[in-house]
């Protein structure tokens, strides 16, 4: 139960109870590749457009306010395709104070929708809604992007979910702060046991100018990393940063964060 395709859609979590639905979606033009989207963890919903950065950063389209709307249940996912093809997932918002690339995946599924793609194309734009509308970084007290392999945790389902799905190519996007670490646009990635993660890195890192950090290993720097425990689970996998404070956007920053997006998805040939 992962893609609900067609005019009329149902939104299921994770324990397949529906928890919306919309009888007259009107986001996917005839051209396009087909669209659907559903909520992915539950007991992480709230209203992203109380962050006043979200509110007036995120384009103002019907596509968009059902995705507000879906996030108000939990993690919402947005999927472009049927499920064949490459399959490449896009998340942000791990970090729920780190807003360009939560900004820039909402530009990201504006611009997917109507096209027609090649493959299929899965975006959380918001891992965790409820600490996006408080502009806080932890949910629960915890850091989201150390706790992957603690089971039932949102980025722990993400994974399992990325394993189901078959994903073929993951990029998880942050932001980080000057003076912090890294403090650079760039992207992580390791060598081993994916070395498909570092030809990914090294592909982003030309195209957008993006510093190249590549460990031998995965795992041991950033145990319980999302990025780490797909590498892991043999999905290659890359984190991308780009420079902004905490709980605000820096210019150019959401352009950035959206460029490294679209390079992941141009490195697969989806668009
Ligand atoms: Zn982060």
């Amino acid at each position: 139960m992962v893609t609900l395709i067609g005019m009329n859609i149902n939104w299921i979590d994770t324990d397949n109870q529906t928890v919306g639905s919309l009888s007259s979606y009107t986001g996917v033009q005839a051209a396009g590749s087909p669209v659907s989207m559903k909520v992915i963890v539950s007991g992480t919903g709230g209203d992203v457009t109380k962050n006043s950065y979200i509110r007036n950063n995120i384009p103002n389209t019907s596509i968009t306010n059902q995705v507000v709307s879906l996030a108000k249940s939990g993690t919402p996912m947005v999927v472009f395709g049927n499920g064949s093809g490459p399959r490449v997932l896009i998340v942000a918002g791990v970090h729920g104070n780190e807003l360009p690339s939560q900004i820039a995946a909402m530009k990201l599924i504006n611009y997917l929708n109507g096209k027609q793609i090649r493959g299929t194309v899965y975006i959380v734009p918001f891992v965790a809604p409820s600490i996006t509308a408080k502009n806080i970084r932890y949910w629960n007290g915890k850091n989201l992007n150390r706790v992957t392999n603690v089971a039932g945790t949102p980025t722990n389902k993400i994974l399992n979910l990325a394993k189901q799905l078959k994903i073929m190519a993951l990029g998880d996007f942050h932001s980080t702060r000057p003076g912090g670490v890294p403090g650079k646009k760039s992207v992580f990635c390791s060598k081993s046991p994916c070395p498909t993660s570092y030809k990914i890195a090294y592909n982003i890192s030309k195209q957008t100018g993006s510093a190249l950090i590549a460990y031998p290993k995965c795992g041991i720097e950033y145990a319980g990393a999302l990025e780490d425990c797909t590498n892991l689970a043999g999905i290659p996998s890359v984190t991308c940063e780009v420079v902004s404070p905490h709980g605000t956007v820096a210019s150019g920053s959401v352009s950035g964060s959206y460029y490294q997006m679209l390079t992941l998805l141009r490195y697969k040939t989806m668009i």
